[in-house]
């Protein structure tokens, strides 16, 4: 317990950067599992429409919040669709074993309950039009592959390539993409409303095919009243196709290695991992790398040396923030999980800040707001400032200067909740709850205080405050002050 106490007090002076998502689930449910996730430092929550009722999901996040708000800590929360997952139903015994060479069919008009080793229901009806003699089903995450070799009306027969213990209601993809599902299903929409109830911070989007998926999600989400940003999760080989119009439409995106690697191939994952990544940051949207990031602790109290690394080049991509799937939902340890995740994190933090970036200096300005917050980024990485404190309204300051490496800290200072909640996604970027209009005549010394009373800096440290003329105005900000912090006096 020392060395952890000591390693949150070491976090305090330098914060940990790269965020942690974490998805809720039974092994969360406990009040004690739960605190231990908030106090291991978890940055948003996630819940996932997949599994579970809405009920589950509605209980899940308000434990959270509340056990977030008694540890005086503000967390997102995130909600993911299911989407168009295309599942086999269940069988009689739970599982079958499949075997090498084995025909095996998978039947839209089959009993959904009453699956053997040769034949299993599927309830996507299109199934049957959307593949072909040939081509390769891969099941469970790719655990399992069929070979289709014939279509019969609804069946679709196949041969067993690679087999094993298949359990019940395992995913199922095609290899190279090309399954007809479009992104929302009707399930999805009666979700979003749900999502709009729970006011979520952030809401993802399964198997996104193109900007319109993106678009028609947003218009859905403020119909029924929320206020949540929209990721889009990149695990369908077409998004790949559209990958610019998604981000574009998007305000983030994640890397779901788990779908996108079936379907791409899983020697495709790593660059494309890269790929993705760039390009969010340099269009100013925000990253999430998911899935198997820390597997093994689903059962095992530490990480493999390959899911240490593993996190760490996320890290070192400049991924906003990386994701816990069943390792907290069902896993064994929830809270060690992202105490160790968070370890690696901190360590490949370290390595990157003695591997500067070289700050951009090609490229035009459209925003008054972007083009201070790169002046605030290049002076912070070549003055010795203690933190950036952005006053914002909407957080797109803070936005923007995320986007630009760095390892000063940048403390959003904001008096709405939807905005703290917010930028708990942003790498690097802290909420503070600050009210910018009931302020005293002097701002400055307000800002001293909540600084001086956090711990963020010490009286005597160079700060860098932004502020915008018109304080209460989203997109503002117009000016940065180096400012030497003063105590009260
Ligand atoms: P999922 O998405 O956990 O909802 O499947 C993530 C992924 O596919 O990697
Ligand atoms: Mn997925």
């Amino acid at each position: 317990m020392r060395s952890v106490r000591a390693a949150e007090r070491r976090a305090a002076v330098m914060p940990r950067r790269t965020k942690i998502v974490a998805t809720l689930g039974p092994a969360t449910d406990p009040e004690r599992a739960m605190a231990d996730l908030i106090a291991a430092g978890v940055d948003l929550v996630r819940v996932n429409f997949s599994h579970a009722g809405f009920e589950d999901h509605a209980g899940r996040v308000a434990r959270a919040r509340a056990a977030a708000e008694r540890a005086g800590r503000i967390i997102g929360v995130l909600g993911d669709l299911r989407g168009p997952k295309i599942r086999i139903e269940r069988f009689a015994a739970g599982s079958a074993e499949l075997s090498e060479g084995a025909t095996f069919v998978l039947d839209t008009g089959y009993d959904p309950s009453a699956g053997t080793d040769r034949i299993v229901g599927v309830s996507y009806r299109e199934l049957p039009q959307d593949v072909a003699p040939g081509d390769t089903l891969l099941l469970d995450d790719g655990l399992i592959s069929l070979e289709v070799t014939a279509v019969d009306g609804p069946r679709v027969v196949t041969r067993v390539l690679a087999g094993g213990t298949l359990g019940d209601q395992k995913g199922l993809n095609r290899q190279g993409g090309g399954l007809s599902a479009p992104a929302l299903t009707d399930k999805d929409r009666e979700a979003i409303r749900l999502a709009a109830q729970l006011d979520v911070d952030y809401l993802a989007v399964s198997f996104v095919r193109t900007g319109d998926d993106v678009r028609e999600t947003r218009e859905l989400l403020r119909a029924a009243g929320g206020r949540g940003q929209i990721v889009s999760k990149i695990e369908r080989s077409e998004a790949v196709t559209y990958l610019e119009d998604i981000i574009d439409a998007s305000d983030a995106v994640m890397v779901a290695r788990g779908d996108l690697g079936v379907e791409v191939g899983y020697a495709e994952l790593t660059g494309l991992q890269k790929r993705i990544i760039e390009i969010a940051r340099s269009h100013h949207r925000l990253v999430i790398t998911a899935t198997q990031m820390m597997e093994s602790m689903i059962h095992a109290p530490v990480p493999t040396r390959a899911e240490v690394s593993d996190v760490a080049n996320a890290v070192m991509d400049n991924t906003d923030a990386v994701m816990l799937s069943a390792e907290t939902a069902i896993g064994r340890h929830p809270g060690r999980v992202v105490r160790a995740m968070a370890q690696v994190i901190v360590g490949a933090e370290k390595w990157q800040k003695s591997h500067p970036e070289r700050q951009r200096s090609d490229g035009h300005f459209e925003h008054t707001d972007e083009a201070i917050a790169a002046a605030v980024m290049y002076t912070a990485n070549h003055l010795d400032v203690k933190a950036i404190v952005a006053l914002t309204e909407s957080g797109s300051t803070a936005l923007w200067m995320s986007r630009i490496r760095s390892d000063i800290p940048i403390y959003a200072f904001t008096r709405h909740d939807a905005t703290q909640r917010r930028v708990t996604l942003y790498r690097g970027v802290y909420p503070v709850d600050f009210d910018v209009t009931h302020t005293s005549p002097n701002l400055y010394a307000d800002v001293f205080a909540c600084v001086l009373n956090r711990g963020i800096a010490a009286a005597g440290d160079l700060i860098i405050v932004t502020t915008g003329e018109l304080s209460g105005v989203a997109g503002g900000t117009n000016s940065m002050k180096i400012l030497k912090v003063q105590a009260a006096g």
